[in-house]
């Protein structure tokens, strides 16, 4: 058995193995008696958790809570009114469609840490929404749908699948003549870096001309280790691109000092920040949400000129209609009919000729 299957054979999903790695509360023993709800992580990533600080930024992440019992702002059924399933095209449940060129391709719902945020918790958590995992069926739909340059492979996590369905899901899409690129939505790197073992680094690697990226989430410096940092090493020297995807939690990294930190050190291990998103209105997960404005401020006023241009994300909603950009627009205080004035992060004015169509 390799490693990566010994860690999920081996998941931190009970009292008993909790204890472990950290002296639980009170509150966290009763959300998890009586919540009822699926949660659990690997011995990895438990054992970056703090034993005794509940606020702990990966602890707040792994176990339940009893606010989220809470549900002021969340909107039920929420997978199915924001991936548009309801609607008249006909898909098969695997294909999720926002966008008339790309499409996310939902492979499989186990995840290898069951974040309490996630905004896909009926699906992975409650399983109150089931779907039917029909790859080949999946496959089929791309195949005919010929305006589709772009597969965004999710799930769950789809890198838990075996290295044989991965390599299968990766050469059929690439045998289909209109796919310019595919993409792996996966947490792996960061709560299972185990799993990007030689055999997988062979089925996504090499040069080919559709290439693969693959985009990640990690949500606070603490979560950044030498075995994700080789993860990434690894998966960049085969050929797949990395990048982040953090979720901007309140509590987490709502902070200018977590944030900066968390941006800057995904860069010291090589991946790219790439989104920071709005905490979708998913129900229950209302107290990991801060109001629509943090995330722009924390933009302008932790990386905007206080750190290098890669380290800046570009913070957005994934709505039903789309993602929307919420970046801050500090910078241009008049459009003059001659010139534009300009401020920069330090708050000092400068001028740019206004140039007529
Ligand atoms: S890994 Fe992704 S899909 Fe799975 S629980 Fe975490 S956020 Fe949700």
């Amino acid at each position: 058995m390799e490693e990566w299957q010994y860690q999920m054979q081996n998941h931190v999903d009970n009292l008993e193995k909790l204890k472990e790695f950290i002296n639980i509360t009170p509150e966290e023993k009763e959300a998890i008696e009586t919540l009822h709800t699926r949660w659990g992580t690997t011995p990895y990533f438990a054992s970056l958790m703090d034993r005794d600080d509940p606020a702990c930024p990966i602890r707040k992440q792994v176990i339940p809570s009893l606010k989220e019992k809470e549900n002021r702002y969340g909107i039920e059924n929420y997978l199915v009114y924001k991936e548009n399933r309801s609607n008249e095209e006909k898909r098969p449940d695997t294909i999720a469609r926002q966008y008339y060129d790309r499409i996310a391709f939902t492979v499989m719902n186990t995840c290898a840490n069951y974040c309490r945020h996630c905004f896909r918790k009926e699906l992975v958590v409650d399983k109150s929404l089931q779907l039917h995992f029909d790859i080949d069926q999946g496959l089929e739909w791309i195949r005919e749908h010929s305006e589709i340059r772009d597969v965004l492979v999710t799930g769950g996590d789809p890198l838990l699948l075996s290295d044989e369905k991965i390599e299968y899901i990766v050469r059929k899409l690439r045998e289909i003549p209109h796919i310019q690129m595919i993409r792996f939505g996966s947490r792996l790197p960061v709560v299972l870096p185990q799993r990007i073992t030689a055999k997988l680094q062979k089925v996504l690697g090499g040069f080919h001309k559709v290439p693969i990226w693959l985009n990640t989430q990690c949500n606070h410096a603490k979560e950044i280790t030498e075995q994700t940092a080789r993860a990434v090493y690894d998966l960049l020297s085969c050929g797949v691109n990395v990048g982040n995807q953090a979720v901007l939690l309140k509590g987490i990294n709502d902070d200018l000092k977590s944030f900066k930190d968390l941006h800057q050190k995904l860069l010291t291990i090589r991946i790219r920040p790439y989104y920071v998103f709005y905490n979708e209105p998913a129900p229950g997960i209302d107290h990991f949400r801060t109001p629509i404005e943090k995330g722009a401020e924390l933009i302008r006023d932790s990386l905007r000129g206080h750190t290098t241009g890669l380290a800046q994300p570009m913070y957005v909603v994934a709505t039903n209609i789309g993602k929307i950009p919420l970046m801050p627009d500090y910078y241009i205080i008049n459009r003059g009919e001659k010139e534009y004035t300009l401020k920069n992060y330090k708050g000092q004015l400068t001028t740019l000729p206004n140039i007529p169509e």
